[in-house]
């Protein structure tokens, strides 16, 4: 059976990630926040767009005032009074300063600030209590970043961080990489929506909305299916217009080896290449990954945990690569230090939900309390994480280092 890691990889090969061209949307500055970035920002700005000061004090030429000092102060004429916003109108001359403010314009001939807890001022004049640095208290032109230079990579999300530097350099608006489109639909003739009255053999389809809400944290735009009969010809049609809808797909149910179970049957007889039909993991065995022309189909398990613990590891990185984003789609694997003792048949590499825990500073897992049947979805609430148990290890003891994948 193909082990988790070589699904990966195989899932991940077949990603196409968006282009920057054809999948670009632009949108204002104030609602990029997490989008990704598709083209790189060039600036026509220099950082600092003027030398300025980095201090309340006075702008001095350094060779007015380099021997100052408390006993011995250098005394100049102030000639202007230079705030922030504010353009110098004054060349500073041999034996004269600027008043000047944090941010404000260095004014011409000055090269030095001082700083003004170092000066004592007397109407028009100062005294310069101590020598700077040469040039110090100045921030020079271009310093943080030079006009024409890369000043945002392509590929990254869009933070407040990102979101300051775009507003700085006058981009009101961004060209972003559109949202994936993923299509969501359930299969199984048990399910039924949640304000439904529940007939005996029937339980609601909690699927379609763990996967919707997964999928928009990630940043897709969901394309809700429904629920779908255990009928191939009701499959056939709602596979076919998923495809021609969407860049994901996810189904869940009707992929394990059941008499009812029609996904991988129908996927054929449209044409999908299959590239898998399992994987060496529990829970989550019965997986289908299947490809179209420009689109990725993942048959997800039924079972509500497998379901979801499947996607946070394999559907969570292709987004992620697809949506556009140049690194990092990657799951976030920390080795930490179990609480619970943890195990597995060893056969499959195992996946137990629980909860990271930081305790003075360091994250411990705790596996979530209950039944860990893989069907029980109840006490899959509040997980943050996954502890991973590779295939031949049986036992984890409480307080031995485990990986864990950070939800
Ligand atoms: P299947 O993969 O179709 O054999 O389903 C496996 C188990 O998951 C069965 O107990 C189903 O009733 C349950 N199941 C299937 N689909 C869903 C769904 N959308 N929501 C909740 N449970 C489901
Ligand atoms: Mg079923």
């Amino acid at each position: 059976m193909l082990s988790v890691r070589d699904a990966e990889a195989t899932i991940l090969n077949a990603v196409q990630p968006l282009d920057n061209q054809r999948d670009i949307e632009f949108v204002d500055l104030l609602t990029a926040q997490n989008r990704i970035l598709a083209t790189p920002i060039i600036s026509s700005l220099d950082f600092p767009h003027w030398d300025n000061s980095a201090m309340d004090g006075f702008a001095v030429r350094y060779a007015d005032v380099q021997q100052a000092r408390t006993d011995k102060p250098i005394i100049l004429e102030v000639v202007e009074e230079i705030p922030a916003g504010y353009q110098p109108q004054v060349t500073i001359k041999p034996g004269q300063a600027a008043r000047i403010f944090t941010g404000a314009m260095m004014p011409a001939g000055a090269d030095s600030v001082i700083m003004q807890e170092n000066t004592h001022q007397q109407e028009n004049r100062v005294f310069i209590l101590a020598a700077p640095q040469p040039q110090e208290f100045v921030r020079h032109k271009g310093d943080f970043y030079q006009a024409g230079k890369e000043l945002l990579p392509a590929g990254i999300i869009l933070t407040a961080s990102e979101i300051a530097v775009l507003a700085a350099a006058q981009r009101d608006q961004v060209g972003v990489f559109r949202r994936p489109r993923v299509a969501i639909f359930s299969s199984g003739d048990e399910l039924v929506m949640p304000e439904e009255p529940l007939q005996p053999g029937q339980i609601v389809d909690s699927n379609q909305y763990a996967l919707a809400t997964l999928v928009r944290e990630l940043g897709g735009e969901v394309l809700l299916l429904g629920i779908i009969k255990d009928d191939p010809t009701a499959l056939k049609e709602i596979i076919d217009y998923a495809i021609a809808n969407a860049d994901i797909v996810l189904s869940s149910g009707g992929v394990s080896v059941g008499k009812y179970d029609y996904i991988d049957s129908t996927l054929e007889s449209l044409g999908a290449k299959i590239h898998f039909r399992a994987v060496q993991m529990r829970p989550g065995k019965p997986l289908t990954f299947a490809t179209f022309p420009n689109l990725l189909y993942f048959g997800l398990p039924g079972n509500p945990v497998a379901a979801l613990v499947t996607c946070w590891r394999f559907v969570q990185p292709t987004m992620k690569k697809l949506a556009g984003l140049a690194k990092g789609w990657e799951g976030k694997f920390l080795k930490v230090r179990s609480h619970s003792q943890l195990n597995s048949n060893g056969k499959m590499e195992t996946y137990i939900w629980g909860k990271l825990h930081l305790i003075n500073g360091v994250y411990e897992f705790r596996k979530a309390e209950g039944n860990d049947s893989s069907g029980n979805l109840i006490n899959l609430a509040q997980t943050n994480a996954l502890a991973i148990l590779p295939v031949g290890k049986t036992l984890v003891y409480p307080r031995e280092e485990v990986l864990v994948l950070q939800l």
